[in-house]
């Protein structure tokens, strides 16, 4: 901590440009004046010259959103307690912005400075974006971790990136998500056919080939749509968040996972920024990224802990399936096929497939001899 303090130490005589860009648009910006009120405080050696830098941040998700929401916070109030106050992020949600889906757009353009979202929403402007949310059938997350940080996962993030003229940085993680909430049980694989299900990401393609309607809804409008009947079922995340979204009142068939072992979501850095700023506040930002992602990790882990030690007694009505091993095998092959054909006319696709699938291939060994060895002489 001693050195992170020192490194992020302000620059003395170091004038900053304060990117104010459409601060008036946002009306949760701070006015000027307040800002060069707050630079009064400072030592009177910097007085004269410092200047906070304040960034705006588009988040996908809705206004007081739970862990995701807050990991955004977590970021921003770290980025501002570690660079002295010299850089401060102000958070937009959808209700603001009205585009849950147009986060990557908006930061490429220079709209919003940073952006939190989910990768794999990208899949239809970059199928290869997928991977650095989750993959069906993919790693768990401390094997995607230490893929993203070790195994070259951020490389080739990097590089998927580039053309979208932003860096995009691990932005927290949800662990194993549960299969999803059904308003029918499903019990044969005629069962998935012509059923509308909002799912995401590679999953969405894999139940597509099994004669799902797949359709992407942006997270508030959900249980509307659910409730409607403009979607059969869904799936969001487990028991950290879906509990109090309600579903079980409308869909009470909740399936175990399959497809989204270990997503992770997204912060995003406009590139042309993030290369401006001064050396100690890409180091700021970036350690405070990492850290709020973690932390998200810990805190989904924790919320869906918590809720799942209750269900029986506060939701009652949730029913809680598994997918048949027909279900989950023809799901499996899918998969593969969807994959191979994704790899066979994309290059880049096929990259980042290969490395993760060797990096699985790898670390899941050692998964099995540490934690799945334990687990299974020690789950009551
Ligand atoms: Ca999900």
């Amino acid at each position: 901590m001693k050195q992170l303090m020192k490194l992020i130490k302000p620059l003395t005589g170091l004038m900053i440009l304060v990117a104010f860009t459409g601060l008036t648009a946002c009306g949760e910006k701070q006015p000027a004046a307040q800002q060069a009120a707050q630079s009064a405080e400072q030592p009177a050696t910097q007085k004269a010259e410092k200047e906070v830098i304040v960034w705006k941040l588009a988040q996908t998700w809705g206004s007081g959103f739970p862990i995701f929401g807050d990991a955004v916070i977590t970021m921003a109030d770290l980025v501002k307690e570690l660079s002295d106050g010299e850089m401060e992020i102000r958070i937009d949600s959808a209700n603001k912005h009205k585009a849950a889906f147009g986060i990557l757009d908006m930061v490429n353009a220079g709209q919003y400075e940073m952006g939190h979202s989910a990768s794999y929403y990208w899949k239809g402007k970059n199928p290869s974006t997928m991977f650095f949310s989750t993959m069906p059938f993919g790693m768990i997350a401390p094997e995607q971790y230490a893929w993203f940080y070790y195994g070259g996962g951020m490389e080739l993030m990097k590089k998927v990136y580039d053309k979208h003229g932003v860096y995009s940085f691990p932005g927290g993680n949800t662990g194993n998500q549960m299969g999803g909430w059904f308003r029918k049980e499903i019990n044969t694989l005629d069962d998935l056919k012509g059923l509308k299900m909002r799912i995401p990401g590679f999953a969405g393609e894999v139940l597509s080939k099994l004669g799902v309607v797949v359709t992407n809804i942006a997270p508030g409008e959900l249980y509307t749509a659910l409730d409607r009947g403009t979607i059969d079922a869904l799936e969001w995340v487990g028991p950290s968040l879906d509990l109090n979204m309600g579903f079980q009142k409308i869909a009470p068939y909740y399936y175990t996972g399959w497809h989204e072992p270990a997503t992770e979501l997204q912060f995003m850095v406009n590139k042309e920024k993030f290369d401006a700023l001064p050396a100690h506040l890409q180091k700021v930002l970036t350690i405070s990224m990492q850290y709020a992602a973690y932390d998200m990790y810990a805190r989904s882990y924790h919320e869906s802990a918590v809720n799942w030690a209750s269900i029986e007694k506060d939701y009652p009505e949730v029913k809680i399936r598994t997918f048949s091993p027909e279900i989950i095998s023809a799901m499996k092959q899918a998969n593969q096929e969807l994959l191979a054909e994704h790899a066979q006319s994309d290059p880049a696709f096929k990259e980042i497939l290969e490395s993760q699938t060797a990096y699985m291939k790898m670390a899941r060994k050692w998964t099995e001899i540490s934690d799945y060895a334990y687990l299974k002489d020690n789950i009551e």
